[in-house]
């Protein structure tokens, strides 16, 4: 048997202009010298980037060694039209979907729509079924999104738990959780998975913080709690080489903690930044397949 190593992931999002464009693929190509496992591209709910999200991925997909795992948001999409991006991604090379909600702006859904994430996963392997000739080589990854603090819709924390069996029952692989701050949430969080009978790999999602502009704007994005020790050491740093030390150093603890908890990797938000996620790579020195990559070892 092969060693196995934890795996590595990073999250990107599409650019939204030429500039952001061609500091990103800087970035791509630097995250893609630490041969992570696969890259994930965001997507905006009902698709308003649709076509740059594609672009990207396709770029991934010829340009580098990357593997991409696309976002799929089915708020606001018509079943019609999530079927055919979904056919798209598949007939494009894609082997990998995140299945999610996404947020609607103005909080609604279209009748007849996918509501929730564990439809669009059904939705994934309904049209995977349609390509079974083309997919021998492989099936297609579905991942999902879980929880290691209570999702702000959600009355409960065990419902997030019933929600997330719903997605593995519904034919997800994996799921990667939303940004978290103490490592007991996501201690907590496999604890209670596990003991309901939640089997997926849960790859804990961590975020280097670096300011604590960036920590209210996710706080907002994500509807996390600011954390106020994190916040408090952040304000009290007189540099932003200090705030970059101060917002890796918390992030290495983060990780260390799950990987001692038993996560199967790690998955880095990047902001589509590569200079604090490769600190935190160097500090947390994840053990790597050997550098001639995965193929080498068959
Ligand atoms: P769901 O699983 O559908 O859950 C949403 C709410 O509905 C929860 O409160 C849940 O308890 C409830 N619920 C779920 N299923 C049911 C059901 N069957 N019946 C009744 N209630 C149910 N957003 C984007 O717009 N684009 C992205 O690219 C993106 N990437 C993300 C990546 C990760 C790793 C994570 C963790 C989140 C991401 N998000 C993204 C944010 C995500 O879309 C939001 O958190 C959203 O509010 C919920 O998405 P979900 O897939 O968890 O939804």
């Amino acid at each position: 048997m092969s060693p196995s190593y934890p795996a590595l992931s990073y999250e990107l999002y599409p650019p939204r202009n030429a500039a952001a464009e061609e500091s990103l693929w800087t970035t791509v190509r630097r995250l893609e010298d630490t041969r992570p496992d696969f890259v994930s591209v965001t997507y905006g709910a009902a698709g308003s980037n649709r076509e740059t999200a594609i672009d990207l991925l396709r770029r991934l997909l010829t340009e580098t060694t990357l593997k991409p795992l696309a976002h799929l948001t089915c708020v606001g999409s018509s079943r019609t039209d999530l079927a055919a991006i979904i056919d798209r991604l598949i007939g494009g090379g894609v082997r990998g979907i995140l299945a999610l909600r996404g947020d609607a702006p103005d909080g609604g859904v279209q009748e007849g729509d996918v509501e929730h994430a564990d439809g669009l996963v059904r939705l994934i392997r309904e049209v995977e079924a349609q390509h079974t000739a083309q997919l021998a080589a492989g099936r297609v990854s579905v991942g999902v999104a879980a929880y290691a603090t209570r999702h702000p819709d959600s009355p409960t924390v065990e419902q997030d738990i019933e929600v997330l069996l719903a997605k593995e029952a519904a034919g997800a692989d994996f799921a990667i959780t939303q940004v978290f701050f103490r490592s007991s949430d996501y201690a907590s969080l496999l604890r209670r998975a596990r003991r309901a009978g939640v089997t997926l790999p849960i790859i804990p999602g961590v975020m280097p913080l670096t300011s604590t502009r960036r920590l209210k704007k996710l706080s907002g994005l994500a509807g996390v709690d600011v954390d106020q020790v994190l916040w408090d050491r952040l304000e009290g740093a007189r540099s932003d080489e200090e705030r970059r030390r101060v917002g890796v150093a918390a992030t290495v603890d983060l990780a260390r903690a799950a990987l001692d908890d038993g996560a199967p990797g790690i998955h880095l938000y990047t902001f589509n930044e590569h200079a604090a996620a490769l600190d935190v790579l160097d500090a947390l020195d994840l053990e790597r397949p050997p550098q001639a990559g995965l193929a080498a070892s068959l």
